[in-house]
């Protein structure tokens, strides 16, 4: 048991919460090394959602709440961490919720799809076919669901998958705590928070945005001022720790 007094105790839930999901074939092991390149980009964030993150998140759900054909994709990281979270997201949005692997096996497609479920998520289901323009299995996806979206929603996302869906004339949103990685360059909106902070701060802002404030946060999108502001903020926390 991790103690709750414990400084670091959320993200010590986290990390355990990906441990667990791990031995039960949940989380790829690949999955494990991701969570630990997140937590430590969490920590020089300062395990905090900064301002423009925030706006980052409201800008989401402006997308969210404009679009007609809204996914969200989930992979075995962000069903771990966030089942709940994603089911409170798509009842705000109406958006399908698609499972899609990048280590994928039918077997953990199937315990994926198990644990949303049990979180109250309605999965879409159907036979998956190669649309993406990627090799081998990663191009797998529904054509009722990722290939025909207007808004996608990608966690915790690839570089070359996330490429791929902007090349096919989506929106793209990704929650990635990296600001470097090629995800976070390539998506049209970068939420550069904690998952299980920026979701519920998405799902917040979808009760109360109305559609002026929607046409002016969609019409404002600059990625590299997101991508900016969370490296600032990162150089200011490494300055500080050097005073
Ligand atoms: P690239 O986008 O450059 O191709 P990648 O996708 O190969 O990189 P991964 O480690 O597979 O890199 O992707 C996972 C990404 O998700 C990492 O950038 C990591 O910082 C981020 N990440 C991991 N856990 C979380 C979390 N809990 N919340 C938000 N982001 C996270
Ligand atoms: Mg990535």
């Amino acid at each position: 048991m991790i103690p709750e007094d414990h400084p670091r105790y959320r993200s010590l839930v986290m990390r355990e919460r990906i441990a667990d999901a791990a031995l039960k074939g949940i989380v790829a092991m690949e999955g494990v090394g991701s969570h630990g390149r997140g937590e430590a980009f969490d920590y020089l964030i300062g395990e905090k959602t900064t301002e423009s993150a925030l706006l980052a998140e409201k800008t989401a759900a402006a997308l969210f709440l404009n679009a007609k054909k809204p996914v969200i994709s989930v992979n075995g990281n962000t069903a771990a961490l966030a089942a709940k979270e994603i089911a409170d997201l798509q009842k705000a949005t109406g958006a399908a919720v698609e499972v899609n692997l990048f280590h994928r096996t039918e077997e953990r497609v199937e315990k994926i799809t198990s644990l949303l479920e049990d979180e109250g998520v309605t999965v879409l289901k159907g036979e998956f076919e190669r649309l993406l323009p990627l090799s081998h299995d990663r191009a797998l996806c529904l054509r009722e669901g990722i290939y025909s979206c207007d808004v996608i929603l990608v966690p915790l996302e690839d570089g070359d998958r996330c490429s791929a869906l902007v090349d096919m004339g989506k929106t793209v949103i990704t929650i990635d705590l990296n600001p470097l990685s090629r995800t976070a360059k390539t998506a049209t909106l970068t939420i550069v928070d904690e998952i299980t902070r920026a979701i519920p701060n998405i799902t917040e802002a979808c009760g109360r945005l109305d559609s002026d404030e929607i046409k002016k946060l969609i019409r404002s999108i600059d990625n590299k001022y997101f991508l900016n502001s969370a490296v600032n903020e990162i150089m200011g926390n490494l300055t500080n720790a050097m005073d």
